[in-house]
């Protein structure tokens, strides 16, 4: 979102923010396809390596039009539910060009995943071994845990010790036994270690043991480094350094590829780093009151769409965008849901009155695709802009989504009358 220096008026893609709210209301998700475009390009060219192939991982935002985008560009799809690879498959994604990366699914939903012929990834030593027995000639790939502990936050570092993740490293020699004894294909091998990754050189050393466990398979067709990628949320936030990132991971794998005399395929899987910065979450105050030692700005939204915050400390920055000149205050910014929920305290904003658009930046991942109809709300409009025009992508739902799947059977729950003899 840029200020137009001459309108005075904030602009996404060369599109006017407010006209934008005015015209589907608030709270409202806005996505701009040409940063999409942009952090997908910034990953292929800095990976140059003669076969990559960005799986999008698309619980981050799961929107069937940003799923087809993803596709035009060239990406394949990572699927961590059932649900998701039809989602994929309604988007147009080639089964074989969705990863399947389940954990803690039953054998009936991975089955029911491989006969859409979806790739799949295996997360535990005990689903390996039964479908070398009841399914040898299928291809699969093996998700790795390397242990290491990275990422910024304990909820989503994902690789180490005590993580439901992966098969451990340790367990590799056991993985062979299996793989030799029911002769198994395994096209793949996995490891997605956390969120968050800022450290290139954290990163590469798991790598290293990922390379290690890839000499063991002779089939092997593609290694897949998941994800990790982090993108900026203050403004003066870190971000992963793609361009080096890139830089020494395609030496590594071409290095890699030139040792087994054969390509292989470079896979990631980002979520975050494709849709986060493309997304804005617009919202209206409703109230701004003073107690005796905070200015809060109560606004027509709370964790029902926008979560992160509160369920993780994440944070978002959030500007006026009624009045993008005005002296900067400060402001504890809430929801309406009635429990606390608190999606910044004493953020510098400026000047706020009733009825002004806020907008919260970074609004692409987890953030729709977590939306819940807590205290009864509706969840809001999804609009993407793409070329200078505005389309409508979900629209806001109604008193009728809410009931949809209740039901409401005869029963009487009125006092019997007692019969006096
Ligand atoms: C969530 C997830 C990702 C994406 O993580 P980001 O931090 O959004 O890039 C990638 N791979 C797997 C297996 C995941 O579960």
């Amino acid at each position: 979102m840029q200020l137009n220096s001459q309108s005075n008026r904030f602009e996404i893609a060369g599109v006017d923010a407010l006209q934008i709210v005015e015209k589907y209301g608030t709270p409202l998700f806005v996505y701009d396809s040409a940063k999409i475009i942009a952090q997908y390009k910034r990953m292929t060219d800095a990976l140059t390596v003669k076969q990559l192939r960005i799986n999008y991982a698309c619980k981050a935002l799961t929107n069937i039009t940003i799923l087809k985008l993803l596709k035009d560009l060239g990406a394949g799809l990572d699927a961590v539910s059932y649900q998701e690879i039809k989602l994929g498959l309604e988007a147009g994604f080639a089964a074989q060009d969705i990863v399947y990366t389940p954990n803690s699914v039953s054998i009936e939903e991975l089955e029911a995943a491989m006969k859409l012929g979806v790739k799949i990834n295996i997360d535990n030593i005990e689903m390996l071994e039964y479908m070398g027995i009841n399914h040898p000639k299928y291809a699969f790939c093996i998700r790795v845990n390397p242990h290491i502990m990275a990422g910024g936050n304990a909820n989503i570092s994902v690789g180490h010790i005590d993580s439901k993740f992966g098969i451990s490293i340790h367990q590799m020699p056991l993985v062979e036994r299996l793989v030799d004894t029911l002769k198994m294909n395994i096209e793949g091998v996995h490891m997605h270690t956390g969120s968050d990754i800022l450290d290139v050189d954290v990163f590469l050393y798991a790598s290293n043991i990922l390379f290690n466990v890839a000499r063991k398979f002779d089939d092997l067709k593609y290694i897949d480094f998941g994800s990790g990628f982090k993108v900026k949320y203050k403004p003066h936030g870190i971000e992963t350094d793609i361009e080096q990132f890139g830089a020494e991971m395609s030496k590594r794998f071409n290095d890699f590829c030139a040792e087994m005399g054969k390509d292989l395929t470079l896979m990631f899987e980002p979520g975050k780093f494709l849709v986060s910065e493309s997304g804005y979450f617009f919202a209206r105050t409703n109230v701004i009151k003073q107690t005796t030692s905070t200015v809060f700005a109560g606004l027509d939204t709370g964790f029902n769409h926008l979560i992160r915050p509160m369920f993780y400390g994440a944070h978002h920055e959030i500007m006026n965008v009624s009045n993008p000149t005005g002296k900067p205050k400060i402001y504890t910014v809430v929801g309406y849901i009635c429990e606390t929920d608190t999606f910044g305290w004493n953020r510098k904003i400026t000047e706020l009155k009733e009825g002004d658009v806020l907008c919260f930046l970074n609004a692409g991942a987890y953030c729709f695709s977590m939306a819940s109809n807590y205290n009864s709300r509706y969840r809001p409009a999804e609009v993407l802009i793409h070329e200078g025009q505005d389309y409508l992508i979900r629209k806001r739902e109604t008193f009728e989504d809410l009931i949809r799947n209740q039901v409401n059977p005869e029963i009487s729950f009125a006092e019997k009358e007692t019969t006096m003899s």
